[in-house]
């Protein structure tokens, strides 16, 4: 008996030591944290421990803490969130972003720019949701989630995209309501004619499973009417994705005038209603030219987004913290740009567990550097904004983990597989 109370007294003893040096498995030190929806910017540590954020305060204890990143004269900000990508990678031929070789695998893309949370948008539909879940949301470590596309093969391109019939609000809607960790809302994209079934099926889905609507707008000669979609056919917290895009040959209307360079009023009054104007930066959906007398005028968006895909990363998108940079370097202030890339997107999305460093949330964290020096940003017309400054993501914290350190400012340092 006794031999046995010393060795519990010993093994107490070791768990006691054990506890107190690991108060943290992570501490952040030094880094000016930009964390909106608690209103702070200014220099604090953010200790972690089992997968959530533990302390956020000034002079943490380093000897509290397993690992320390040193982030003095970096900013640290909430995991960030990209509402509009497109993971849902594969090898079938012909099938571009559903299971196809346009869309990316979520991992190779995510924890270099500080984003943890992606969301695929549209590339899956009703009929094709379970390989999506099985081949990429099981298997990623990236946070992914769905906006379901109305369309039951979701984006397999050509024809399959333009089928009216396959537009089911009811099969669309059973399948997000059975899966709704992972779906967040429905997708209408790519459709061209004039005819409003696609955007009126999707918000009726919409409605079924309670869940918000991104629309891409597609294209139609004379183009449908903006100020009919977003007055009459969407509801508050529905997603206006390309907000700043000119298509060529006058297929959709603009929200800016180009004439005028003025913000069209019923896109002001659209966002009196609660419409949600997302980047959705992409290929070919981002102009200067609507974007800057936008700025000017403080039509800024609630979120940025990428509208990530082989194309538009090689083109003038890159990745989430290039938009972010040109927003920056527009005028719009740095709290602002983290607002519309961490909390903004998590409300749009209805997870408000993400996007914020408060004690007790989940501990997605990202640390950024802002690069200072002579910088080009473009845009697919070949117009360029010169920038002195671009930020750089320097660690991603992913639950707890640190899954991304670019210059080794974490220690001690221990790889993970
Ligand atoms: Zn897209």
């Amino acid at each position: 008996m006794q031999h046995r109370s010393i060795l519990f007294t010993l093994l107490a003893c070791l768990l006691g030591v054990v506890s107190h040096a690991q108060t943290y498995s992570v501490l952040i030190k030094g880094g000016t944290v930009i964390d909106p929806k608690n209103n702070i910017n200014q220099v604090m540590d953010v200790g972690i421990f089992e997968g959530k954020i533990r302390k956020v305060a000034k002079d943490i204890d380093p000897k509290e803490a397993r690992q320390v990143v040193d982030a003095k004269g970096m900013y640290v900000t909430p995991g960030l969130i990209d509402i509009h990508g497109h993971v849902f990678f594969g090898t079938e031929p012909n099938h571009y972003l559903s299971n196809g070789l346009v869309a990316l695998p979520p991992d190779g893309f995510t924890f270099r720019v500080g984003v943890t949370t992606i969301v695929d948008a549209g590339g899956a539909g009703w009929d094709s949701f379970s390989e999506f879940k099985n081949n990429v949301i099981f298997n990623s470590k990236t946070r992914v989630l769905s906006f379901l596309n109305i369309v039951g093969q979701g984006m397999r391109g050509g024809n399959w995209e333009q089928d009216t019939a396959d537009m089911d609000p009811n099969l669309a809607a059973g399948v997000a309501i059975k899966n709704r960790n992972d779906v967040v809302g429905f997708k209408v994209a790519h459709f061209q004619g004039k005819d409003w079934k696609p955007v009126d099926n999707a918000v009726k889905a919409g409605k079924l499973a309670n869940m918000p609507v991104m629309v891409d707008f597609g294209g139609s000669t004379p183009p449908l009417p903006l100020e009919e979609l977003f007055m009459k056919h969407l509801r508050p917290g529905d997603i206006y994705t390309h907000a700043y895009t000119l298509l060529e040959g006058n297929i959709r209307e603009t929200i800016v005038d180009e004439a005028t360079q003025k913000v069209k009023p019923f896109a002001l009054e659209a966002r009196k209603r609660g419409i949600i104007f997302d980047v959705g930066y992409g290929g070919a959906s981002f102009n200067y030219s609507q974007a800057i007398p936008a700025m000017k005028a403080g039509f800024y968006p609630n979120t940025i987004s990428t509208d990530l895909h082989t194309g538009s990363m090689n083109g003038s998108m890159k990745d989430m913290l290039s938009i972010m940079s040109k927003f920056y370097n527009m005028g719009m202030d740095l709290p602002s740009v983290i607002k519309a890339s961490t909390w903004e997107p998590a409300k749009v999305i209805h997870r408000e567990q993400l996007g914020h460093i408060t004690e007790g949330a989940i501990a997605d964290v990202a640390v950024f550097s802002m690069r200072k020096g002579n910088f080009g940003f473009y845009d697919k017309t070949g117009y360029k904004v010169e920038g002195k400054e671009k930020l750089e993501c320097e660690l991603t914290v992913m639950g707890g983990k640190i899954v991304y350190d670019l210059n080794g400012i974490t220690s001690p340092i221990y790889l993970t597989k």
